[in-house]
């Protein structure tokens, strides 16, 4: 497997209770290094933009209020199997049925208060590494 990138947030429940480093500890454990990083506080128009794929959903309105909550922390990480990796690492969207040892199991307080995001193909990859960074942010 190639060495690829993903896009990573630490939402607003993680970056409140203070757990950046604990969470960055556990995608460094699995390999995966941190390449870039911004910590930021989304509006409620940003965070329905990059959600906007979940539009149609019921719980829209309530995930675009929660990630302008408070800060978030915008991540690249890279690694071998970047990818798929990070979605191991962070466990089922539920921590209810998120495998122990991983981020949601340990630190999420809900399905939709989930302490993070990672994307799920190349392409979303891709597209949301754009939407936060610029080329020269992203320092391997
Ligand atoms: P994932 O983040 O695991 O890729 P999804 O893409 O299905 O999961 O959902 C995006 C985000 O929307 C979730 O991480 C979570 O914050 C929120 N969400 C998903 N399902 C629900 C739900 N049933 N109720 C509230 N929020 C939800």
């Amino acid at each position: 497997m190639a060495i690829q990138r993903t896009f990573s947030i630490i939402k607003p429940d993680a970056t409140r209770r203070n757990l950046t480093g604990k969470i960055n500890a556990k995608f460094e454990e699995a390999g995966l290094r941190v390449v870039a990083q911004k910590r930021i506080h989304l509006s409620k128009a940003q965070a329905g933009e990059f959600y906007k794929v979940h539009a149609e959903r019921p719980f829209y309105d309530e995930l675009c209020e929660f990630m302008a909550s408070a800060p978030i922390v915008a991540q690249v990480l890279e690694g071998e199997d970047a990818i798929a990796k990070n979605r191991e690492v962070m466990g089922a969207t539920n921590p209810a049925d998120a495998d122990a040892g991983t981020i949601r199991a340990e630190f999420a307080e809900s399905v939709g208060e989930n302490s993070v995001h990672g994307s799920d193909a190349p392409e979303t990859a891709a597209e949301e590494i754009a939407y936060f960074f610029s080329g020269l942010e992203l320092v391997g």
